[in-house]
């Protein structure tokens, strides 16, 4: 019998599941593994993957290409300190993630060395603990069978431009003044995806507890604040940029503190968008970031092809000035605050979260993760305090300016 496993929606419902369900189930870390059959290591091998958990959860495995990836989603489950790089066997696979998904789901994505069919997929309970087991056999790129595509992955979770975090509701509360200032701050990754990690620090952390800070320096001001992300989840690049944009945001600052090599960048850098950029380090982020979103299940294929994105670069030409000028005010606060900077402190990219046609965009590198000064400046409540004024400066600065081209335009 010929096993086509593209897609198992297995849900464990056990009697008596009741009160104890409340209860996060957890991964026993030391009784899981991945292991491959054979020592062929020059080509790709049969896998089994055995989680052991402390108690049954419901469960989907499936596949996704581009690169072919593994997808296990398990729901209510807390992975706690465990990190995928200690599951026995993480080595066997280019890369393996995990964390906190969607609405009580957390989500197992591991890269997979080619093409590869699910042969099965199964929760045991009959042992003191309960145990998925999910087994895959390399096949020939013809038989490989991912689901259609990665959106279809999504199809039934939550509208993705529903996750924005609670503050886009409050953000703007009935009455407020309509031309009040609204800033999207975008904390880059989170949840499955840490972003850079080093030192023990995650980027993912470390720029939410930056955009947290920067919110309340910002609503002090009198400035309108939505995140798109208030806490460690996961969030796609295209869903930051919907959160803002429904939110109604005049300005969209996404935050990072990525890695490069050692040598080849320290210092906060402002990143404007540039479809022509090809700068090595640029593009070793720009593809970064894609990636994750990738890697996490989500991609932006076909979001401005065509005509699409002919109309998207006619709004650009109106946008782009703005977020030229936002740089401009934002590096010249962040030199007077004595922050130290790249020595090419405006730069541009290809990020893709950066797309937005219609609300001026810039990503922050606070500083980078690899280089030690700028660690221990992103780790410093005293730094992170003079990098927020610096950007409260900037924001405010930028505001009246565009307030005052805006009543020229009109005259
Ligand atoms: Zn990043």
């Amino acid at each position: 019998m010929r096993l086509v496993a593209s897609l198992l929606l297995l849900v464990a419902m056990l009697a008596g599941q009741g009160a104890a369900a409340q209860d996060a189930a957890r991964l026993d870390l030391g009784a899981s593994a991945l292991t491959a059959e054979g020592r062929d290591r020059g080509r790709p091998r049969p896998m089994e993957l055995v989680l052991t958990l402390d108690q049954p959860v419901p469960y989907r495995v499936f596949l996704l290409d581009g690169p072919p990836r593994l997808v296990v989603d398990l729901k209510g489950l807390d992975f706690g300190t465990a990190q995928p790089a200690q599951l026995f066997g993480a080595g066997l696979v280019p890369a393996i993630r995990w964390g906190r998904f969607q609405r009580g789901w957390s989500r197992i994505v591991a890269e997979l060395p080619g093409p590869y069919a699910i042969t099965q997929s199964s929760l045991s309970t009959r042992a003191m603990q309960p145990r998925l087991t999910i087994a895959l056999k390399p096949v020939p790129p013809e038989d490989f069978r991912p689901r259609a595509s990665a959106a279809a992955a999504l199809r039934n979770l939550p509208d993705p431009a529903k996750l924005g975090v609670g503050a886009a509701d409050a953000a703007k509360p009935d009455g407020l003044v309509a031309d009040r200032l609204l800033v999207a701050l975008d904390p880059g990754h989170g949840g499955i995806d840490p972003g850079a990690l080093a030192d023990g620090e995650s980027e993912a952390k470390i720029v939410l507890s930056f955009a947290l800070a920067a919110r309340d320096a910002l609503e002090r001001a009198g400035i309108g604040v939505v995140l798109t992300r208030a806490d460690d989840r996961f969030l796609g690049l295209e869903a930051r940029m919907t959160a803002a944009r429904e939110a109604g945001a005049d300005l969209f600052i996404s935050l990072h503190a990525d890695a490069l090599p050692a040598g080849e960048a320290a210092g906060a850098t402002i990143y404007l968008w540039d479809p022509a950029a090809n700068d090595a380090a640029t593009r070793i982020l720009a593809e970064r970031h894609d990636r994750d979103d990738l890697l996490a299940g989500l991609d932006l294929t076909g979001t401005d092809d065509g005509l699409a994105g002919v109309l998207m670069d006619m709004v650009r030409t109106e946008t782009q000035p703005r977020s030229v000028n936002f740089a401009k005010f934002l590096a010249s606060r962040m030199a007077l605050s004595g922050i130290d900077m790249h020595r090419r402190p405006v730069q541009g990219a290809r990020f893709s979260v950066l797309k937005s046609p219609d609300i001026p965009s810039v990503l922050l590198e606070l500083g980078f993760l690899t280089d030690p000064t700028d660690r221990s400046h992103l780790t410093d409540p005293a730094w992170q305090s003079q990098m927020v004024g610096a950007l409260v400066a900037a924001i405010s600065g930028w505001a009246r300016d565009e307030g005052a081209r805006a009543a020229l335009l009109r005259q």
